[in-house]
């Protein structure tokens, strides 16, 4: 479902968010966006990382949705998309695995496009694009320079993205942002 373009939504106080996102980054710990009714990463062609620590998605997930995950140890694997672009698990009440889900899913977070500046929909994720465009942070003082540095992290991280070997994933562009901009 998406929403209306012009409707905004709190994406929160920014440096909260910003020490939440490190942590999803470098611990693996959950995200706690506010989703609300959008389900747009969910139905946007993505391929879906389930780790061999993912035990719990493992349990419900049928094999033959799982491919080896390119690049990575045996055991782990991405789950693929439908013809529609949507993930196999997703269905008319949304996910189908929720409490299963893989950690690529709970830790998933698109206010890091929102806080970086990066476009997704180059990427051709068009709907998530248009969820990130209704992010709006709260930030005051103390958040404008945080925000400033997470730009200046991104400008830095697109002028030189064939260098770092992230030039073909928005995604990986605005994480590689957020770390430079958060790790001491
Ligand atoms: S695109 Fe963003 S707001 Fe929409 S479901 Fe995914 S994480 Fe939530
Ligand atoms: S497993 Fe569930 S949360 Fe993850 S992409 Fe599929 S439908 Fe969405």
């Amino acid at each position: 479902m998406t929403s209306s373009a012009a409707e905004p939504f709190s994406a929160g106080n920014f440096q909260t968010w910003l020490g939440q996102i490190t942590l999803a980054i470098s611990e693996g710990a959950d995200s706690d966006v506010p989703c609300g009714s959008c389900s747009a990463c969910c139905r946007s062609s993505q391929f879906i990382l389930v780790a061999d620590t993912d035990v719990a998605a493992r349990s419900v997930i049928p094999a033959e949705l799982l491919f080896a995950a390119p690049g990575l140890p045996a055991g782990n694997h991405v789950m693929g998309f439908d013809a529609q672009g949507h993930c196999p698990m997703f269905g008319d009440q949304g996910c189908s695995i929720y409490d299963s889900r893989p950690q690529a899913c709970r830790t998933y977070d698109c206010r890091i496009f929102a806080a970086t500046g990066i476009d997704v929909a180059v990427d051709g994720h068009t709907e998530i694009a248009a969820r990130v465009d209704q992010w709006q942070f709260e930030l005051g003082a103390e958040g404008d320079v945080a925000l400033a540095a997470v730009r200046a992290a991104a400008d830095y991280v697109t002028a030189n993205a064939q260098t770092l070997g992230l030039e073909y994933s928005a995604t990986a562009r605005a994480l590689a942002a957020i770390q430079m901009t958060t790790q001491p």
